[in-house]
């Protein structure tokens, strides 16, 4: 596309006026900030984002999604709009597809593209505005969205991503499911061999993963004194410091689990539609159907009252009583998923009739499922069954929430 003559912007004077008012005005601006410090300094690039960066990204949207619409864009030679936007706006891919779904999303959404236009909310906000109608849907965003804007007006977009989230849990607890399945189906991680004395790690892991890992690795993440090592560095050396502390360990299932804390109420425990998302510890949330997995064997679940967020009852720990996971290991040997002979190291105690739907805590009730298995029966629809015989046979799922391939 490199060859084609790019046009002129039109020629207007309006058009080349506003240009130059524009330019005049960030010139004044940088003016200000290099003259600035302290307290103005702060206030100045505050302002620059809030008088300029953001609703000059509203104007941006509202002229995207014109554009949009009247397929210009093709003329140029461009194949779509996100690959117009990364051409001549120097965006990446995923920026110029962010763009374009903010710009098409905040169309059925006039108070967020008000809200975003006078700078009340910042872009990031929008995005995860626009992001919750991509997957609820306009409408029900929108019966919402005073709400929404209060909690985006009060919050970095961070800490509002999981207000938004549990919205979408609330109003699609089978879509956020499908989401957070689809999240787990992209989990990877590479480990490559040594190049000039340097071994490369990258992956990704869904929220669940990640909260596990960032909970596993703070105990070592402490700077001791003097420390000159980096926030990486010392992220390293706590990877390896776990490595060695988990491979000294005693190899059984049982006792505590790397600690992850869920914070969730009684109705999403008890699965009532409706219920809000669980909510990890340090960030992150996570369908009704992981916080029931991990009630049955092994996270801490802080349960809180019936839509009383931060009212704290009680805690609960599912972990299975040692005598009881000795003699389910003794019994079962491995995973019972038919075909599969993971050890009971990566097993978790299941409970055939749910412990958030009163099953008891007791061996009959009990099963080994390697954690693959485990998040098959209670995040993708599978069924467990003990048989009189004491085999076990597992019942597909009737309606998939699935993605195409399995792991497991
Ligand atoms: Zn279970
Ligand atoms: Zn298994």
């Amino acid at each position: 596309m490199a060859a084609v003559q790019v046009q002129r912007a039109p020629g207007t004077q309006r058009f080349e006026a506003a240009v130059a008012s524009l330019r005049a005005g960030v010139q004044a601006m940088a003016a200000c900030v290099r003259d600035a410090d302290g307290d103005t300094l702060g206030e100045a690039l505050v302002q620059v984002r809030e008088a300029g960066i953001d609703p000059l990204e509203a104007v941006f949207a509202s002229g995207v999604r014109r554009f949009d619409k009247s397929g210009d864009y093709r003329a140029e030679g461009a194949l779509s709009l996100t690959d117009w936007l990364r051409w001549r706006c120097k965006l990446s891919g995923g920026a110029a597809a962010e763009r374009v779904e903010v710009a098409r999303q905040l169309e059925k959404l006039p108070q967020t593209e008000a809200a975003f236009a006078n700078g009340d909310v910042g872009y990031q906000h929008a995005v995860v505005i626009a992001r919750a109608a991509e997957h609820v849907g306009a409408a029900a965003v929108r019966k919402e969205e005073a709400s929404l804007l209060h909690a985006a007006q009060t919050m970095d977009p961070g800490q509002f991503t999981g207000v938004a989230k549990n919205f979408e849990h609330r109003v699609d607890a089978a879509g956020a499911l499908g989401e957070a399945n689809h999240a787990y189906q992209r989990r990877y991680f590479h480990i490559s061999e040594p190049v000039d004395g340097l071994v490369r790690l990258d992956g990704v892991l869904d929220a669940e993963g990640g909260a596990t890992l960032r909970s596993a690795l703070q105990p070592f993440m402490k700077p001791i004194t003097d420390d000159a090592r980096t926030y990486g560095q010392r992220s390293a050396d706590a990877l390896m410091q776990l490595c060695r502390h988990g491979s000294g360990s005693k190899r059984d299932g049982a006792g505590p689990r790397p600690q992850l804390i869920i914070r969730a109420s009684v109705d999403t425990l008890a699965g009532i539609p409706g219920a809000p998302a669980g909510e990890l510890d340090g960030g992150g949330t996570v369908p009704a159907e992981t916080v029931q997995r991990h009630a049955c064997d092994s996270a801490i679940i802080r349960i809180t009252g019936q839509g009383e967020l931060d009212q704290e009852l009680n805690h609960a720990s599912r972990t299975l009583p040692a005598p009881t996971r000795r003699a389910l290991e003794s019994r079962d040997r491995h995973c019972v998923f038919p075909g599969c002979t993971r050890p009971p190291i990566w097993c978790d105690g299941h409970h055939l009739v749910w412990w958030t739907r009163g099953g008891a805590t007791a061996l009959p009730n009990l099963a080994l499922l390697c954690r693959p298995h485990h998040r098959m029966v209670h995040e993708e629809g599978w069924r467990l069954v003990r048989h009189k015989d004491g085999r076990f046979s597992a019942i597909p799922p009737p309606r998939s929430v699935l993605p195409t391939s399995r792991s497991a």
